[in-house]
């Protein structure tokens, strides 16, 4: 294959030098995730087979080529071979999806995340040996129903069956020291982090006495962090 005409292996090794991500697949999910690196600081690599999509983020990444990821040769002329961490972000191309994820795990990078439509493709890709697969309107969805069916403000299950639930301060707990509610013991749950009103997020722990008004951070079985949540 021709070297591409307006980016260099050299760039993509002097990215992958640095702390840099590749992100293959730059639609709804990948430009996203890719702009969000570089806010916190993270080098992009982009690639996308689109030139529209290319040429939309040109200049918002460290760099933007496009390229058909599933060309081995096409992805080590970028040097993507050099870089520690690949996401692939290729949802609705299953194919295009299961050959890059393929092409990446044949040249050993270490850690690669990829994006899946559903079971079927996460499936694969898992047996592939992909390192994390992730499935996120499964994801997304499961989560939005514990939002909409509790009072949790926000709610994360850190792994199937625990979970962080963020929640208003229930009566209950106000103005007593958290070590002696017996929350642990009552409850199964931990109060991990509290937020005045008008305050920054701050450790709990047992000498905490919360006000009314504040938000907390609860972790514990996903059953008991839930309910505790539901209290008033
Ligand atoms: P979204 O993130 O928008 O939900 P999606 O899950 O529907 O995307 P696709 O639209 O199939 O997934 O792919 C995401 C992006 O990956 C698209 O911008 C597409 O151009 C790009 N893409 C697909 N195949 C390839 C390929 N072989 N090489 C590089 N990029 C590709």
């Amino acid at each position: 294959m021709a070297r591409l005409p307006f980016f260099g292996g050299d760039t993509g090794r002097r990215i992958a030098e640095a702390d840099s991500v590749a992100v293959i697949g730059l639609g709804r999910f990948g430009s996203s995730l890719a702009l969000e690196l570089m806010a916190a600081g993270t080098e992009v690599l982009g690639i996308d087979v689109d030139e529209d999509l290319v040429q939309a983020l040109n200049g918002r990444l460290t760099q933007v080529v496009r390229a058909d990821s599933t060309n081995e040769e096409a992805l080590r002329q970028l040097a993507v071979d050099e870089f520690d961490r690949v996401v692939v972000a290729i949802g609705g191309e299953i194919s295009a999806s299961i050959l890059t994820c393929s092409v990446l795990l044949g040249m050993g990078i270490p850690v690669i995340w990829a994006k899946v439509a559903d079971d079927r493709h996460g499936l694969i890709l898992e047996q592939l040996g992909v390192h994390h697969v992730i499935y996120p309107e499964k994801e997304m969805g499961r989560r939005v129903a514990h939002l909409v069916r509790g009072a949790a403000l926000d709610y994360i299950e850190v792994d199937p069956g625990y979970a962080l639930v963020k929640a208003s301060a229930p009566v209950m707990l106000v103005g007593k020291r958290l070590g002696d509610t017996g929350l642990r013991v009552a409850y199964d749950v931990t109060v991990a982090a509290f937020k005045r009103a008008d305050g920054e997020w701050r450790n709990a722990d047992a000498d905490t006495v919360l006000h009314t008004g504040d938000t907390i951070l609860v972790v514990g079985p996903t059953a008991s962090a839930e309910s505790f949540a539901q209290l008033r």
